[in-house]
């Protein structure tokens, strides 16, 4: 599959369409972006290694039985998936307090959180993602009711599956961001999981094995990645 004609081009990846109008290839470049795009770097490696991991997450997915664009992988930094007709909206299941939950109700950082906590946002970098409720999405018509008991029943569904599989490899899932759209009037899920999406730590250490260290400056960024995968099982070029 090839690609045709450049659709989109997001922070960390750019969309093409293909000679299948219900097939995109997404290209995972080796941008790194934070606070809604004022801090941009080029990272070595961090494309491909978020493609083959993001197939990776997918593939578990999809055998667990969320239905998911995912097609297959077309090269290092490029896969081929469904052109969804995406909601603009973010689902966000929380494990652990960290990131926006801690500053905006001033809970403590690492406190668990038993039961999970569940939180929608408006995709829109202008209006820096802002939380919106359920009343909103359907006011606003971003989705319908039926759609937005599925994207919660299936992000919990991706918490009980990405949980165990993240502990088993010595790993805290402690939030994580998953967007949803339409294909065929069935729901799937878009976008991508990697570590730019997804607060990850070390059982042991704490130690953060995601996007926080570029956001806060701790370096070893995609190395951190990399571990992640390693630890998985993903295999890397
Ligand atoms: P927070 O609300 O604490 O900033 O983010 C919660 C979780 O969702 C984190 O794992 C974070 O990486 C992810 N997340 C939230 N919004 C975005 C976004 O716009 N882009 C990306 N890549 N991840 C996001």
């Amino acid at each position: 599959m090839k690609k045709v004609k450049e659709l989109f081009n997001g922070k960390a990846k750019t969309v093409y369409s293909t000679e299948d109008k219900d097939k995109l290839i997404l290209l995972f470049r080796n941008d790194t972006s934070a606070f809604d795009g004022e801090k941009i770097e080029q990272l070595d490696r961090k494309g491909m290694v978020n493609n083959r991991f993001n197939a990776f997450i997918m593939e578990k997915l999809s055998e667990a039985g969320v239905p998911t664009h995912h097609e297959r992988i077309l090269s290092d930094q490029e896969s081929l998936v469904k052109c969804l007709e995406m909601l603009p909206i973010e689902c966000v299941v929380r494990n652990i307090a960290s990131g926006s939950l801690v500053r905006r109700l001033g809970i403590e950082d690492g406190l668990e959180l038993n039961p999970p906590t569940f939180e929608f946002f408006l995709k829109n970098d202008e209006l820096h993602d802002p939380m919106i409720n359920d009343y909103h999405i359907i006011s606003f018509n971003w989705a319908s009711q039926d759609e937005i008991d599925k994207m919660k029943s299936l992000t919990f569904k991706v918490n009980k599956v990405l949980q165990k599989l993240f502990l088993d490899a010595g790993m805290l899932l402690v939030d994580y961001k998953l967007e949803f759209g339409r294909f065929n009037g069935q729901l799937y899920l878009g976008d991508e999981f990697t570590p730019d999406g997804c607060r990850l730590w070390d059982v042991e250490t704490r130690k953060k094995l995601d996007k926080d260290r570029f956001r806060q400056g701790l370096g070893g960024v995609v190395e951190a990645y990399e571990e992640v995968a390693h630890r998985l099982g993903v295999e890397l070029s």
